[in-house]
C-alpha cells in the first residue's frame, strides 16, 4: 500500500489532491482494474480537463525544438519515432538530420542499398529497426503508390510498424485520437495516480485506457507528445523536477512523497552471460582490416568483426595459427557489453597478416570478408560492440 488516507489528510494537502485521492484510492486498494478506472470520477472529467489543459499549455511553452517538430512531415515523424525507440535523443538528433539529408523521401528510403542504410543507421543500434523501416517504405511505394497511410489502422498494416509507432504517427500527423503509451507515459501516470501495478498486462491496459480517456479531441497528437515530453524532461526516472511540473497539484505520488516507489522497477529477464571472441584480421602493409556481414548466430544481420563463441575458439585459434601468412595474438584485456538481457564478455584476437595471402583461405572465418581501410572502418561497423573491439585494438597497437 503506498499511502494511508488518514496520514494524508493530516498533512492538509490541497483540495484538488484530496478530491483526486478519494477518486483514486479504490484503484490503489483494488489494483489497477479497468472497472475501477471506468468508475473513477477523475475519468469523468472532474479534474481531467484542467489537467490536460495545463499539460498542453506547458508543452506549448517548454517543448524542445527537435528537428522533426519543425514541420508536420509524416515521413520525418515516422523516421524519428522509429529511431527514438530504445535510443536517446542526444544520439538520434544528429543521426536523424543525416538520415533525412541522404534519404529525403520515402522513395529514396525504399530504394536505398543495404550498405548505405547500415552507414546511416550506424550508432543507433538495433539495426533490425532500419531493415523494417525500409520494408515499410517499400510497402508504401509499391502497394500504396507512395501515399502514406492516413489512420492508425492503416499504419498498423505497414511492415514493422507496431501499435506505439502507429499511434504516434496517426495522432501527430493525422490528428487521430489514439493514445501513445511508452515508458515515459507509464512513469507519469504511475506517479500521477500513485499506481504500482503498471507492468502486468492488466496494468498496461488500464494505463492505456486511462490515457485514452484523458486525451483531448482537439489536440490528440500534442497531448501524446506532451505526456512523453513531461516524462522525458520533468517527470524523469531519477530526480524528477516536481517543482517545475505543471501537474504537481494533481500528483498523488508527490502529495504522499512516494515518488521513488512509482513505478516499481520493471521485472527483468534473467541475464544471460555470453562469452565471445572477436577476430581482427589486420593487413598491416596497407593498414586495412577485414570485416564481414554476419548472417547467422549472435548479432546476425550486422556488419563487423568475425565473432567466435567460446565453444569454437580453440579450434579457430588452431586453424588461424596453422596459416603461414598470419600471426595470431590474443589481446590481454577483455570488455563487457550488454545487449538487451545478454551480458557479453568479449576478448579480441588479432590475426596480423605478415605477407599478402595469395591463396584463398580455406577456413570459414576467413570467407566472405572484405577489406576496409582502418581510417574508414568506424563508419562501417553496425554495433557498439564492434566499435569497442576496434578501440581496444587501436589502443593496443598505439602503445
Ligand atoms: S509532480 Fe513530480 S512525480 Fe508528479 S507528475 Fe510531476 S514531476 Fe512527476
Amino acid at each position: 500500500m503506498l499511502y494511508d488516507l488518514h496520514a494524508l489528510r493530516k498533512r492538509k494537502v490541497t483540495l484538488k489532491v484530496s478530491i483526486a485521492l478519494r477518486v483514486i484510492l479504490p484503484i490503489c486498494q483494488n489494483g489497477n482494474s479497468l472497472v475501477t478506472y471506468e468508475r473513477s470520477e477523475l475519468n469523468r472529467g472532474l479534474t481531467v480537463d484542467c489537467c490536460t489543459k495545463k499539460l498542453i499549455a506547458w508543452y506549448d511553452k517548454h517543448h524542445r525544438l527537435l528537428p522533426w517538430r519543425q514541420t508536420r512531415n509524416i515521413y520525418h515523424t515516422w523516421v524519428c519515432e522509429v529511431m527514438s525507440q530504445q535510443t536517446t535523443l542526444a544520439v538520434v538528433t544528429p543521426k536523424f538530420a543525416e538520415f533525412v539529408k541522404h534519404l529525403p523521401t520515402v522513395d529514396d528510403l525504399a530504394a536505398c542499398d543495404e550498405e548505405k542504410l547500415r552507414q546511416l543507421w550506424s550508432g543507433l543500434g538495433y539495426y533490425a529497426r532500419a531493415r523494417n523501416l525500409k520494408k515499410g517504405a517499400q510497402c508504401i511505394v509499391e502497394r500504396r503508390n507512395g501515399n502514406f497511410p492516413q489512420s492508425y489502422q492503416e499504419w498498423l498494416e505497414i511492415p514493422g510498424c507496431g501499435s506505439y509507432t502507429a499511434a504516434a504517427i496517426a495522432s501527430i500527423c493525422c490528428h487521430e485520437k489514439v493514445a501513445c503509451v511508452d515508458g515515459n507515459v507509464i512513469r507519469v501516470v504511475s506517479r500521477l495516480l500513485a499506481l504500482q501495478d503498471v507492468w502486468s498486462s492488466l496494468g498496461k491496459s488500464a494505463i492505456q485506457a486511462y490515457v485514452t480517456r484523458i486525451q483531448p479531441d482537439n489536440r490528440p497528437g500534442d497531448f501524446n507528445q506532451a505526456m512523453m515530453e513531461l516524462g522525458a524532461t520533468v517527470c524523469r526516472k531519477t530526480k524528477p523536477q516536481c517543482l517545475l511540473c505543471p501537474l504537481q497539484e494533481h500528483c498523488l505520488a508527490f502529495a504522499k512523497n512516494c515518488i521513488e516507489l512509482c513505478p516499481p522497477k520493471k521485472p527483468r529477464r534473467d541475464a544471460v552471460n555470453v562469452e565471445l571472441f572477436a577476430v581482427v584480421i589486420w593487413r598491416k602493409t596497407t593498414d586495412a582490416i577485414a570485416i564481414v556481414k554476419r548472417t547467422k548466430g549472435f548479432l546476425s544481420n550486422t556488419v563487423g568483426f568475425p565473432l567466435v563463441s567460446e565453444n569454437e575458439v580453440e579450434e579457430t585459434k588452431n586453424l588461424l595459427k596453422s596459416l603461414p601468412h598470419l600471426q595470431l595474438l590474443e589481446l590481454p584485456n577483455r570488455f563487457s557489453h550488454s545487449i538487451t538481457h545478454h551480458r557479453i564478455s568479449t576478448k579480441v584476437l588479432v590475426a596480423q597478416e605478415i605477407e599478402n595471402a595469395s591463396v584463398a583461405p580455406q577456413i570459414h572465418i576467413l570467407q566472405d570478408l572484405y577489406w576496409v581501410a582502418r581510417s574508414d572502418i568506424n563508419s562501417k561497423l553496425s554495433t557498439s560492440l564492434d566499435k569497442k573491439v576496434l578501440l581496444l585494438f587501436q589502443n593496443y597497437y598505439a602503445t
